[in-house]
């Protein structure tokens, strides 16, 4: 067969083939032509940048509108058990519709473009990863795993850690306590409905080392405040923590 005709009948079967099996972009509708586009389209994933902005240098908490870094109200009157936390950008728009495709629609493979995001975002950041023994994901309750299917933020987590070479440790935390969302609760309740959520499970990957907390999205902080202070307690030399998206 000669190189045209091959060409040809490669053509015919790429538009037989997406004639029969077309697939769109889940959040623009746009059909899918490239192999390496899987569930979003590249236009899609394109739109999803980091948010620069002034932040708070230990909790990582995003300040509205300009002015210099400085230590947020929550900072100064409780400094926080890790020694700093960083958020790549806000929980909205193609970011937050991309993480409910991942989390609740179970697209997996989102995880890996989620992941690149974050090392990308955060790479400039050197106070947060140098040094860095191990990565240790937010854990869920078993039956919320159960559920899912996954945790996300384990599969973020061993995916930053992929991307940077940092070894994934899942059996340090565990959560005890299925705990109503986060996201569901009024400000004053969140502190009180995450503690004693969580414990410390099998800590000799841990003790002495410096871990990388991940998380999705950070609301109030609890959640972060209350797996870094087990894991202080577990013998963690120092925590620091990362998420994809602020609320
Ligand atoms: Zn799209
Ligand atoms: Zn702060």
């Amino acid at each position: 067969m000669s190189s045209i005709l091959r060409a040809i009948s490669a053509k015919i079967a790429k538009h037989f083939e997406l004639a029969v099996f077309p697939s769109f972009c889940k959040v623009c509708r746009t059909l899918l032509e490239s192999p390496e586009e899987k569930v979003l389209c590249r236009a899609c994933l394109d739109k999803i940048i980091p948010h620069r902005a002034p932040s708070c240098p230990s909790c990582g908490r995003f300040f509205e509108g300009a002015g210099e870094p400085h230590l947020c109200s929550a900072c100064v009157n409780e400094a926080p058990p890790f020694s700093m936390h960083r958020s790549c950008a806000k929980y909205r728009g193609g970011l937050k519709d991309t993480l409910l495709l991942f989390k609740y629609r179970r697209y997996r493979i989102l995880g890996l473009n989620l992941a690149e995001f974050v090392s990308e975002a955060l790479k400039r950041e050197e106070g947060l990863w140098n040094g860095v023994n191990v990565i240790v994901p937010v854990p869920l309750h078993r039956r919320r795993r159960w559920e899912r299917g996954f945790n996300q933020a384990e599969v973020l987590a061993k995916e930053i850690g992929r991307l940077r070479g940092i070894p994934l440790e899942t059996r340090a935390l565990e959560k005890v306590r299925n705990v109503p969302p986060q996201t569901s609760l009024e400000h004053g309740e969140r502190k009180e409905n995450v503690r004693g959520a969580y414990r410390a499970g099998k800590t000799e990957g841990i003790r002495d080392r410096i871990v990388l907390l991940v998380d999705d999205v950070y609301t109030t902080g609890s959640t972060l405040r209350e797996c870094a202070a087990v894991l202080k307690k577990a013998g963690a030399k120092d925590v620091r923590a990362i998420t994809l998206a602020q609320a």
